[in-house]
């Protein structure tokens, strides 16, 4: 078994089981960024620099996602827009295997406190 320290944020969720909903726990994009993750972050291990902590939700967003969804706002609401608005954010909503679930085989273990 591999081990890698990270730092989270204290009020994180925590890591749902396997398969089940994402609740913005940030484990997978904090241990290693996914392929869009790779491109923004310029490296293959670690944080990714997408990620980014709200208050407000009390979670992780991809910060990616969420800029692909403003810019595609108005064609999601039926307005008019740039077509290819539409065709990123459904790209990277791919990409990043939004809305699928949790898929990271991942164990999160608290430091030792002395
Ligand atoms: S996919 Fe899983 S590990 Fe990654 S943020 Fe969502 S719940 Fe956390
Ligand atoms: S899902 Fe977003 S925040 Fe997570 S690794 Fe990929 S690009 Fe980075």
């Amino acid at each position: 078994m591999q081990h890698q320290v990270i730092h989270i944020h204290p009020q994180a969720p925590q890591k749902p089981a396997l398969g089940a909903a994402c609740n913005g726990c940030g484990l997978c994009c904090l241990v290693e960024p996914c392929p869009i993750g790779v491109v923004v972050s310029g490296r293959l291990k670690g944080e990714c620099k997408a990620l980014v902590w709200s208050d407000q939700a009390g979670r992780y967003h991809c910060g990616v996602l969420a800029q692909a969804y403003e810019a595609a706002r108005p064609a999601l609401d039926g307005r008019k827009a740039p077509w290819w608005r539409r065709l990123w954010w459904r790209w990277v909503h791919r990409m990043i295997a939004a809305g699928i679930g949790c898929d990271a085989a991942l164990e999160a273990v608290s430091p030792v406190k002395n």
